[in-house]
Parts: structure tokens; sequence; C-alpha cells
């Protein structure tokens, strides 16, 4: 998506359309990802229940592993990880 002009962006920086995000990659700060080690993963879809970006995608052509990071979206906030009842995430740092 390309970059906006002063100019053209809503005062306030109110977003006026859902799901906008979408559009917006916002994962190039993050120093730390999240890393799903699947023989730990039980698919309970926690992580996926508590990320706080559109950053976790659920694939429905497999049996286990179904749970996916989508890294153009993750911020690596480790949240996640921390939820993780079976500590199947770990978040390593980016290199
Ligand atoms: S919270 Fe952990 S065990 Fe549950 S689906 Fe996510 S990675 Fe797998
Ligand atoms: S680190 Fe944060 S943004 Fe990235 S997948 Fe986990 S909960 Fe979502």
């Amino acid at each position: 998506m390309d970059k906006l002009k002063m100019e053209e962006m809503v005062p306030g920086f109110v977003i006026t359309e859902p799901g906008s995000t979408v559009r917006v990659k916002t994962a190039d700060w993050r120093t730390f990802k999240p890393v799903i080690h699947y023989e730990k993963c039980t698919d309970c879809a926690i992580c996926w229940v508590f990320c706080p970006e559109p950053a976790i995608e659920v694939r429905t052509d497999v049996e286990k592993g179904k749970y996916v990071i989508n890294y153009d979206y993750c911020k690596g906030c480790g949240v996640c990880a921390h939820e993780c009842p079976t500590k199947a995430i770990e978040m390593v740092r980016e290199r």
C-alpha cells in the first residue's frame, strides 16, 4: 500500500473503514517473532483467539498444525507464546 501524504490523512487519524489494517503490513519493527513447534501444538486455537492482530491464520487443509503465523502482520508482542497452554510457541530474535 502506498504511504499517505499528510494532507490525505483523516484528522485525528481516525480509522474510517473496518478491516483496513489488513492492507497495511505492520510487522516492520518486530524484534522477536513467534515460532510454533508443531510437535507440542494441540490445535487448541488459544493463540488465534488472543492474538491482537490478524497474524494467526487457520489452515483448513490439514489435520494437525492448523495455526500458522503470518509474519506480514505479526508485531512480535508475544501474547500468543504467553497464552499457549503447551508452550508450543517460542519467541526468537529477528535477524
Ligand atoms: S495456543 Fe499453542 S497449542 Fe494452541 S493452537 Fe496455538 S500453538 Fe497450538
Ligand atoms: S506475537 Fe503477537 S502479533 Fe504475533 S502472532 Fe503472537 S500474539 Fe499475534
